[in-house]
């Protein structure tokens, strides 16, 4: 439908003979899923929300033409019922940064020059007058640490393969993006590719590899087209391959795809994945930064940790380190979906409340329901309830409260959701994606799941509940990966939290 509006921009531009002056760009995402189509009119910025092909004519024929904003297609204010035609002034964008989205919804991502227009590879110019040391420093001061679901700090990470010497090293850009409900990577590579390039040859350079590799989904076919785009312009820029920007850093990237395996998102077995070999994970140590790809020296990071990296090096790691909370610095996008009146994608400072992204940003729940709780963190995150609406959200507030960031998806429940059904869906899809290489995984999801089928169809008993606890324990504690150590994290949270609708399964049907 998108691209039928921009058809139908263009041809009744050039009707109005005006292509000379009016021009028309795709851009990425904008975030605001739930108005999509969006188009924006600038330098006035007029936000029109919901177009259709056939309101092309109207905002040509109106607004470019006449200069007169087309009412019935901004956005109407829930709260006053006024119309506003402004991004800023919309409760969907007021408490949101954009840091790694920077640049999505602004250009065109299939323009080197747009992104170089807004500071696009003036921070791989900074760092090729830096030291290795400087530029590693910089990361591990701002504070950053990995946003696709680890949260461990991104410069120390980055030490660590700097000081493994080695004859060549590798630069991974994880893009397996596998969470159900979670578009954040996607919707980054999708609108801003250049910046990954850009922060993947920084990282290289920082590290002393030369090669970069990005291990996307196939599934992702406008993304791997934009990112394919991007690495080709910067080529044809000097700004990747040899002796970049009159340097002797040399640096290139290729694509590997990947098919759909949520095992592959874990670093080891997404390194074997791209040798060519099961994607299944292995012991640590050896760490991907001693010995990843092909035996080598290899960072990892995922595309969210890279969107930041740019803005690090030209802001500075102060300027980053101020947003945020003490040991969650910066911004954190999430893709917000569910029972929410705003489904979209945001990205907020770390530190706001679960109630600010569900009432301001999210605009409350659908239909006016109850709300009752937020996934958070996927498959391997847990349930967040009405007691945890005023927790500012961080990694370590996350953990504390039985849940985690993960990747960034944010799934919201409302009253008539039933919880050992929500647990029942999330391992549905551990047990589907459980790699199989290890008895806790394989069998134990299959068990777990087999308890939550009988529960939820009035079989169970009491009985089921303790095995339920008691083998979600042994899964945590003896799984070889994170898949499998935190597959059982949506039936303990439900557990702890929504005994009692286990309970009604369980003795509604006696
Ligand atoms: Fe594979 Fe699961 Fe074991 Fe991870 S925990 S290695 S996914 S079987």
């Amino acid at each position: 439908q998108s691209n039928e509006i921009v058809d139908q921009l263009i041809a009744h531009i050039e009707e109005a003979g005006m292509s000379e002056e009016v021009q028309v760009l795709k851009t990425g995402c904008f975030g605001f899923c739930e108005k999509g189509p969006i188009v924006k009119i600038l330098p006035d910025n007029t936000f029109y929300v919901q177009v259709k092909p056939e309101d092309a004519e109207e905002i040509v024929k109106e607004h470019i033409v006449k200069g007169r904003k087309v009412p019935r297609l901004l956005y109407e204010d829930p709260t006053t019922e006024e119309h506003v035609s402004d991004s800023k002034h919309m409760d969907f964008y007021k408490k949101q940064m954009r840091v790694a989205l920077r640049n999505c919804g602004f250009i065109d991502p299939d323009n080197i020059e747009e992104y170089i227009a807004r500071d696009g590879y003036a921070a791989l110019a900074k760092v090729l007058t830096m030291t290795q040391e400087e530029v590693i420093n910089e990361v591990k001061a701002s504070g950053l640490r990995g946003r696709g679901g680890g949260g461990f700090p991104t410069g120390l990470k980055w030490e660590f393969a700097y000081k493994n010497k080695a004859d060549q090293k590798y630069v991974v850009c994880n893009a397996d993006e596998g969470d159900p409900g979670a578009f954040m990577d996607r919707s980054i590579l999708e609108g801003d590719p250049n910046s990954i390039v850009e922060a993947m040859a920084i990282c290289g350079y920082a590290i002393g590899a030369t090669k970069g590799l990005v291990y996307i989904r196939a599934e992702y076919p406008l993304a791997i087209k934009r990112l394919e785009s991007a690495i080709h312009s910067a080529r044809e820029y000097g700004l990747l391959g040899d002796n970049i920007m009159g340097s002797d850093f040399c640096f290139d990237i290729d694509i590997r795809f990947g098919a759909g395996a949520f095992v592959c998102g874990e670093e080891t077995a997404l390194i074997h994945s791209m040798e060519g070999m099961r994607g299944e994970p292995t012991t640590k140590p050896p760490f991907p930064a001693a010995s990843g790809y092909w035996g080598k020296p290899t960072n990892v990071n995922n595309v969210e940790t890279f969107a930041n990296i740019p803005v690090i090096i030209l802001k500075g790691a102060e300027w980053f380190s101020k947003i945020g909370t003490e040991k969650s610095k910066g911004t954190k996008v999430f893709a917000l979906a569910g029972k929410i009146n705003n489904v979209g994608l945001i990205e907020v400072p770390m530190g706001i409340t679960l109630r600010e992204v569900i009432y301001d940003i999210g605009g409350g729940i659908k239909n006016g329901k109850q709300f009752k709780a937020v996934q958070t963190g996927g498959p391997s995150g847990g349930c967040l309830t009405v007691k945890d609406l005023d927790t500012p959200i961080d990694f370590d507030n996350l953990i504390a409260k039985g849940s985690m960031m993960g990747s960034g998806g944010m799934i919201v429940l409302d009253e008539d959701d039933c919880m050992p059904a929500v647990a029942k869906f999330y391992l549905e899809f551990t047990a589907e994606e459980s790699c199989g290489k290890c008895t806790p995984c394989r069998i134990g999801t299959k068990r777990l799941l087999e308890i939550l089928e009988k529960i939820t169809a009035g079989k169970g008993s009491e009985e089921d509940l303790k095995v339920l606890k008691e083998l979600s324990e042994v899964i945590k504690d003896t799984a070889l990966c994170g898949l499998g150590q935190t597959a059982p994290n949506p039936v303990l949270s439900t557990l702890t939290t929504f005994e009692d609708e286990y309970l009604a399964h369980i003795y509604d049907h006696k």
